[in-house]
């Protein structure tokens, strides 16, 4: 089909031959000792290679449930970090490039987060779950508490922080339920505090019927107002995705004036009001069904990253997927991954060497894992 003008893109590799070829050859003779992960934003020539590709809460679960001795995640060290803690420890986590982060996970520092707790705590005279003999047993009727929820998208010590006060960690395809699940623990006067992006925390409680008032950002660099902080139920993070804040309502504008009956999907990182013009919002994975399930010769318009939205063009011809950015949207931290760099880690291994490798130190994964732990079983 691809009737309309997709946007020009220069990303592919054009030397990728001998990258793949060398690619190739580690890992065949590494066989199943080692299993590559790849995130849906990754560059096609590193899809090609991975054993399993998915968003970030995919490749957690992926990552916790293989045996292989060695997983190279092809993504941001956030999440390379997550797969280390899930992961035993006799098997390690390789990044083929250490350097690709995450700007919105360095958006929340442990620091700013335990300063803003601490106030929190004091301000609104709530209750810390991490003072309770068992962190695990449910809120106590009467009693208010701040519950604290990070993003997957965060370091270890903050989902540490978050596992030691009797948190969880949640994804976009299941923060509504994690959300649920923090509130009941809060209890009727609790609250939730939520980082580091404020986006998904405020669609994903604007879309559960919460209202504007039950909702506050904590700025670290600003006075605090007290008044929106005391009323609301949910404190979110001021933190932000640098490529979804690329969308806007007026790109979808154009491409609904332009093609009449196109159908819109924000990933729930883009501001509200880009989320509220789409037809549906939702996580990687559920952008990746609603285009599989859209009626042939339907153009779709993603507000997500270009790769993504690339591939889903490509895998389905007989419908129209465009990125809503007309621009080139690629996550530039994503695409730190270079096939170079992945021969390289394998090459390594085959040699017996193990480089670039994130370990997570022991009491923080310890307590990262409760958080992770819990969240797996709020979605199981
Ligand atoms: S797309 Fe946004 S949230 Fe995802 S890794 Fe890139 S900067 Fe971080």
């Amino acid at each position: 089909m691809h009737s309309v003008s997709l946007p020009t893109c220069s990303i592919d590799d054009a030397d990728s031959d001998l990258y793949r070829q060398r690619i190739i050859a580690a890992k065949k003779q590494l066989g199943d000792k080692v299993m590559i992960l790849g995130h849906h934003y990754q560059r096609d020539s590193i899809i090609e290679h991975a054993d399993e590709t998915g968003d970030s809460f995919l490749l957690a679960r992926k990552a916790a449930d293989s045996s292989a001795e060695s997983i190279v995640f092809c993504g941001v060290h956030f999440m390379a970090e997550s797969a280390d803690i899930l992961t035993s420890d006799k098997q390690s986590v390789v990044m083929p490039n250490i350097r690709a982060g995450c700007s919105m996970a360095d958006m929340a520092d442990l620091p700013d987060v335990e300063a803003c707790w601490n106030e929190l705590l004091n301000e609104c005279q709530l209750n810390d779950p991490a003072t309770r003999e068992n962190p695990d047993s449910p809120a106590l009727k009467g009693e208010a508490y701040l519950v604290p929820v990070t993003y997957m998208n965060s370091s270890a010590d903050l989902k540490a922080f978050v596992g030691y006060h009797g948190g969880v960690v949640c994804t976009s395809s299941n923060a509504a339920g994690v959300l649920e699940w923090a509130l009941e623990r809060a209890g009727e006067n609790g609250k939730v505090l939520f980082f580091p992006d404020q986006h998904l925390g405020r669609n994903t409680a604007l879309a559960m019927g919460y209202q504007d008032d039950d909702i506050a950002v904590w700025n670290p660099m600003l006075k605090p107002d007290w008044n929106d902080l005391n009323s609301s139920k949910f404190v979110l993070w001021h933190g932000y995705c640098s490529v979804h804040q690329r969308f806007t309502v007026e790109q979808i504008d154009d491409l609904r004036k332009e093609n009449p009956g196109a159908l819109v999907i924000a990933h729930p990182e883009c501001d509200r009001a880009v989320v509220d013009a789409a037809d549906a919002s939702g996580s990687t994975e559920m952008i990746r069904r609603y285009v599989a399930d859209a009626p042939s010769g339907a153009v779709i318009g993603v507000g997500t990253e270009i790769h993504l939205v690339k591939r889903l063009n490509a895998q389905y011809l007989d419908k129209t997927v465009v990125c809503l950015d007309p621009g080139l949207c690629p996550c530039s931290t994503m695409y730190m991954i270079h096939p170079a760099f992945l021969a390289d880690v394998l090459e390594s291994l085959v040699a017996g060497e193990i480089t670039n490798q994130i370990v997570v130190p022991k009491q923080i994964a310890e307590d990262a894992i409760l958080a992770l732990n819990r969240m797996l079983a709020i979605t199981a």
